[in-house]
């Protein structure tokens, strides 16, 4: 099956990662204890997230997962942004940063705001990445408002079409509607499209794996394999290796 690492230490963004995540046949391997800890210096969410993601997939040799987000105040011109959890010092309590945040606001009549994530997939073996976004748009509510869920800056921000803070809404709603759901959900797409077909049949040209949709290898396999016979009279074409695992066929 395949093995995808999740660059984060957070319990509640793994938690997140594994119920979206969990629909589809991937193993999700969680970070060792002790990997270590990774400085996010970026000036962009992409950036953090990859600075996350190449450390980790390179380490521990996996497709690995990791993704960024902050808070965009409009009033505030964007920020706390890509700085949310350095925000007045990374060890400030939240409590901190939320009443500094409605006392900055408290004359202001714009209290527009929105969640962004960035999401990235690394491929150590070719050093590549995707990426993927999700936004949720809302407003910075006037007061601090707790409920029974969440973290950050959650009790202060309220979801357009709802009338509560997220953290009032749980975590069953939040995980449907968040800037996160909304990148993992992209995430997902992109991995059953383009990288579970591997498990059926798998095509590698020059040792390099080529995009798998199992969808189109189901349908396709028979003239996949007549135009591989060809491809062997090609001089450009070293290594032609085609993997055909039955019993996945059988599940499927
Ligand atoms: P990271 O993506 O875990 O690095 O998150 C960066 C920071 O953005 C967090 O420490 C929070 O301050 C803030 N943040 C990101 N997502 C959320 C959320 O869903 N609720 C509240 N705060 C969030």
């Amino acid at each position: 099956m395949l093995k995808i690492l999740v660059a984060t230490k957070n319990k509640g963004k793994l938690k997140e990662i594994q119920e979206i995540l969990g629909e589809i046949p991937v193993k999700l391997i969680s970070l060792p204890e002790n990997a270590p800890d990774v400085e996010e210096t970026g000036s962009t969410y992409l950036e953090n997230a990859l600075i996350k993601a190449k450390t980790y997939g390179t380490k521990y040799k996996l497709i690995t997962l990791a993704d960024d987000s902050g808070l965009e105040i409009d009033s505030l011109n964007g920020l706390p942004g890509v700085f949310s959890s350095r925000y007045l010092g990374k060890d400030t309590p939240f409590e901190e940063k939320m009443k500094n945040i409605l006392d900055l606001l408290k004359d202001k009549d714009n209290r527009k705001a929105r969640f962004r994530c960035v999401s990235v997939l690394y491929n150590p073996d070719e050093d590549k990445f995707v990426s993927f976004e999700g936004v949720v748009e809302g407003e910075i509510l006037k007061e601090i408002r707790y409920g029974n869920s969440g973290f950050g800056y959650d009790p202060i921000f309220k979801p357009n079409g709802f009338d509560k803070s997220f953290s009032q809404l749980g975590t069953e709603i939040k995980n449907k509607i968040s800037h996160r759901a909304k990148a993992l959900a992209q995430v997902k797409d992109y991995i059953e499209n383009n990288l579970l077909g591997g498990d059926m049949i798998e095509i590698k040209v020059n040792g390099k794996r080529l995009p798998a949709n199992k969808y189109v290898y189901s349908v396709f396999e028979k003239v996949i394999l007549a135009l591989l016979s060809t491809l062997k009279d090609i001089p450009e074409i070293k290594t032609v290796e085609i993997k055909i695992d039955k019993s996945q066929e059988q599940q499927n």
